[in-house]
């Protein structure tokens, strides 16, 4: 029987997927059949390259036969894994109906929709999902042109996993630290903003987007509020990208209803910030190469749960910068340090303790799984114990306030404790969630059912002995009931000689190649009995399930509160032991701008070293003091000798400071930083089209038009994409504007040892090298900073050290010495700025000079050294040089 054909010739099923694509062009379509989720065309061969499956044809369209790929529903999950990894988004299209109502209502097919659109930003499975870090949905809105904030942007994000959302309103030149700060998962934007240089990184994440007309109209029918007021104060544009990030939201889970706390926004202050360069430098979240597993997250993180690690995550990405809640932060360390048996114990009660808050949202997406409702039981089961435990404690504020919210005012716990069979089954279809002795209907109708099964056995033996047929087995078929089945030759048999008309008389059903299956009245009047039942026990438990979700949606904003406060512990106790280990410290935090370290590490380099500990290489610690009077250092020393680490590790201290961590370090005093700038490491932008150097300039103007008093600045080399007079005058002149105008504290690695001479003349810088040991000829890096400037550069040996062949280096030796010779008496302080329009860079000796002829003294002639800057001063003499 040939099904009947839509009017472009499409059969009614896959009519159902022309309509599920044209809805959802950009995404593949899972298309539901039974018990397989197809692609079909494109998506096919997409899907079938991506995941390996093999492409079948089906049927035809206009003539052409229909490609075909398909995935068994119950391993869904895993593709979609590896989809949404890819950066995919998939339309799942389900059946809406049984078989049966279809065919009740004489549809040709089974009722198909899409259902959900699984989107990198709007994912809440566990097996799609990293545990330890969120996963945010963020959307962007300009603020409207000739308003009041024109030229700004509205930032919303949220994470559907958690619940969690918040605003800001920024620059558009903050934008790129935005994106570094929060890593989202998936953007929206309008077409405006699409073609916004930092986020052509991200573009395929991007979502187009228009803001909603009526934004705070929309959020505010969404959380049932007249005005959104009540929440804190939105800039238009921060509640346009909200309402985009909702309405986003909301198309992509179907029926469901996400579970949204109200946006909070952040609203500027409090907050140490770092732009996406400095990120990058720091390897804050990820490491440079871009893993996560030599981060500095990674590298402190010691807490036991999915919900402590995606807030210590946080807390790094976003440090603090005001004192009071820093040092409530410190306190609640301390505390836990201190008490190591009540660390320990909490530690205990943590461990494995369940994601709370990601159970939840699945509950109220209705995408939920028994262990959810398992996770709530024993996420709450703990929080109780850890409030008993810490009951009639002394606890700091901090710590007391998250005890207080340990157990929600109305906790479902007891209930579900009651509720649920002590084992689970993976999904609620498969019957078993309910424990026995909750619901009294329940019972019953489970009793019938497993009569029924009694009853069955009985008819097998009754049968047996009415047919003749000892071997005859009653088995169930998920297309046809339960058969009376026997070997081929018995079934032969009884065809044969037929019994006389009854209940118990056999009706035959299939023959197969060694087997007859068989039934009779009697046998279809007890499966009908069964199925009945059978249904009737499990729509009750549905009925059971449904109302346990609802209880624990009721104590929701209660739940989150206790998942919050288990958090707060495992970060704060996570924080203890990672200091309790080895020489962590306290830092005492000041308003005033000191920065003083002493014995301080880099947690990273160390980790490494420590993981190396057959190449008998410890971390050697480093003091550093950038207080008041000595606000400048100026480093020198070779390459490989240490120089990035120290930089790192300085600015990485006021990062934990003042995200709430204690320090690698002796002892510390820091000053709270406002803003914190680190270029050190690799500046190329390879995606952006620029050169190592505009790179470098373009950041090294971001810090001299955004640094303040009250910054923390680390500089690695300014200047040495270009050439080296180019690079000594920009890093010199960077260096007086640190000192004289921003006032910062800054520490400046160069390998310009001309630079050295600065220190005579600015009185807060002072010098520091690398400590190198010369050893029958050969450099030992003894990675420790020591006063003073290195008395030379050690590239040579380097260059010796990583096999530049003997005749190279003897060479450069020889090309060296004459170079310093001509350089010896080339004083850069010997006369007053601007240096370079006097003294020429020494030439390197080669062929014997030429002399100047008439085109040279030509050009000679045309330069007014009296109005030439520095800068057309250098050009000048490249413009000699190249006449020469
Ligand atoms: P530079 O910036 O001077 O080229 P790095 O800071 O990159 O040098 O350090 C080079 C290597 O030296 C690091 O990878 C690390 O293994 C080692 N190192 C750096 N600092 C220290 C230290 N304080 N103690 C021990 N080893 C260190």
């Amino acid at each position: 029987q040939t099904a009947p054909r839509s009017p472009d010739g499409a059969t009614p099923a896959m009519a159902q997927w022309f309509v599920a694509k044209a809805q959802h062009p950009d995404a593949l379509v899972f298309f539901r059949m039974g018990d397989f989720f197809e692609l079909f065309f494109e998506d096919a061969h997409r899907a079938a390259d991506l995941l390996g499956l093999a492409v079948a044809h089906r049927g035809e369209h206009r003539g052409e036969p229909i490609p075909m790929a398909g995935v068994p529903a119950h391993a869904l999950e895993g593709y979609l894994a590896r989809l949404i990894r890819l950066g995919f988004r998939v339309a799942i299209c389900d059946q809406r109906e049984t078989p049966e109502q279809a065919k009740a209502r004489k549809a040709p097919t089974i009722r198909r929709e899409v259902v959900r659109l699984v989107t990198p930003g709007t994912i809440t499975e566990d097996a799609l999902l990293d545990g330890a870090r969120p996963a945010w949905l963020l959307a962007l809105c300009p603020a409207a042109e000739g308003g009041p904030d024109a030229g700004r942007l509205g930032a919303a994000w949220a994470d559907l996993s958690t619940g969690a959302f918040r605003t800001e309103a920024l620059a558009e030149a903050e934008l790129p630290a935005l994106l570094a700060r929060l890593e989202p998962a998936e953007l929206l934007a309008p077409d405006a903003l699409e073609h916004h240089p930092a986020l052509a990184a991200l573009a395929e994440r991007i979502a187009p987007m228009q803001p909603p007309r009526d934004a705070a109209r929309e959020l505010a029918g969404f959380y049932g509020v007249a005005t959104m007021d009540g929440f804190g104060s939105f800039a238009a544009a921060e509640l346009g990208a909200a309402a985009m990030a909702l309405a986003y939201i909301r198309a992509t889970q179907g029926e469901a209803a996400p579970r949204l706390r109200p946006p909070e926004p952040a609203g500027g202050g409090g907050t140490l910030r770092m732009d996406a360069a400095t990120r990058r430098s720091l390897e804050i979240l990820r490491s440079e190469r871009g893993d996560t597993r030599n981060c500095l997250l990674t590298a402190v993180d010691r807490t036991l749960t999915a919900p402590g690690a995606r807030e210590l995550a946080a807390r790094l990405a976003c440090p603090l910068a005001e004192l009071e809640p820093i040092a409530a932060r410190h306190d609640a360390v301390a505390c836990l340090l201190a008490d190591a048996p009540a660390r320990a114990t909490l530690r205990n009660q943590l461990k494995g303790a369940p994601d709370m808050a990601r159970a939840l949202a699945r509950l109220s997406l209705d995408r939920f799984a028994p262990r959810d409702l398992a996770a709530l039981r024993d996420g709450l089961a703990r929080a109780e114990a850890m409030a008993e435990f810490l009951h009639d404690r002394d606890l700091p504020p901090l710590l007391a306030a998250a005890a207080d919210a340990l157990i929600p005012a109305a906790s479902p716990r007891a209930e579900l404790d009651r509720a649920l069979a002590e084992t689970l089954p993976a999904r609620t279809e498969d019957g078993g969630v309910v424990a026995p002795g909750y619901d009294g209907e329940l019972d019953a109708l489970r009793r019938l059912r497993d009569d029924g099964r009694a009853a069955i056995a009985a008819m097998q033996l009754d049968l047996a002995q009415a047919w003749g047929v000892a071997s005859l087995k009653i088995r169930h078929h998920q297309q046809f009931g339960y058969l009376a089945e026997m070997p081929a030759a018995a079934g032969e048999k009884l065809l044969r000689n037929p019994l006389a008309p009854g209940p118990m008389a056999p009706v035959h059903r299939q023959t197969m190649a060694n087997a007859i299956r068989f039934t009779c009245t009697a046998l279809a009047e007890l499966d009908r009995k069964l199925s009945e039942a059978g249904q009737h026990a499990a729509r009750r438990e549905a009925l059971v399930v449904r109302h346990l979700r609802t209880l624990c949606l009721e104590a929701a904003a209660g739940i989150d509160a206790t998942a919050a406060a288990m958090a707060e512990f495992d970060i704060h106790a996570a924080a203890a032991e990672l200091a309790s280990g080895a020489r962590w410290c306290r830092p005492a935090m000041l308003e005033r701008p000191d920065f003083h370290i002493s014995q301080g590490r880099h947690p990273v380099v160390e980790a490494a070293l420590a993981r190396d500990r057959l190449k008998g290489a410890a971390f050697v610690p480093n003091d550093a003091d950038l207080s008041p009077g000595q606000r400048l250092c100026l480093l020198t020393g070779p390459n490989m000798a240490g120089k990035s680490t120290f930089l790192r590790q300085n600015a990485i201290m006021a990062v934990l400071a003042q995200a709430g961590l204690f320090v690698p370090a002796a002892e510390a005093r820091i000053g709270l930083v406002d803003r914190l700038f680190s270029r050190v490491g690799a500046a190329d932008d390879i995606a952006g089209g620029r050169s190592t150097f505009m790179v470098e300039m373009t950041e090294t103007a971001a810090i001299l038009n955004q640094a303040t008093a009250r910054s923390l600045v680390v500089l690695d080399e300014v200047g040495r994409g270009t050439a080296t007079w180019d690079g000594l005058a920009i890093g010199w002149a960077v260096l007086e504007a640190l000192h004289d105008r921003i006032r910062c504290r800054a520490i400046f690695a160069t390998h310009f040892h001309e630079l050295t001479a600065l220190t005579g003349k600015l009185p807060e810088l002072t010098p520091a090298t690398m400590k190198v040991r010369e050893h029958k000829g050969e450099v030992v890096f003894l990675h420790l900073v020591a006063p003073g400037a290195s008395e030379r550069s050690w590239g040579l040996h380097v260059a010796k050290l990583a096999g530049v062949p003997r005749e190279v280096v003897t060479r450069a030796t020889a090309v060296l010495a004459a170079l310093e010779e001509r350089a010896r008496g080339l004083d850069p302080l010997a006369e007053e700025m601007p240096l370079f329009a006097r003294a020429a860079p020494p030439a390197v000796p080669v062929a014997a000079d030429t002399g100047a002829d008439d085109t040279l003294r030509a050009a000679l002639d045309e330069i007014d050294p009296d109005t030439l800057t520095p800068r057309a001063a250098l050009e000048a003499l490249y413009r000699l040089k190249a006449l020469s």
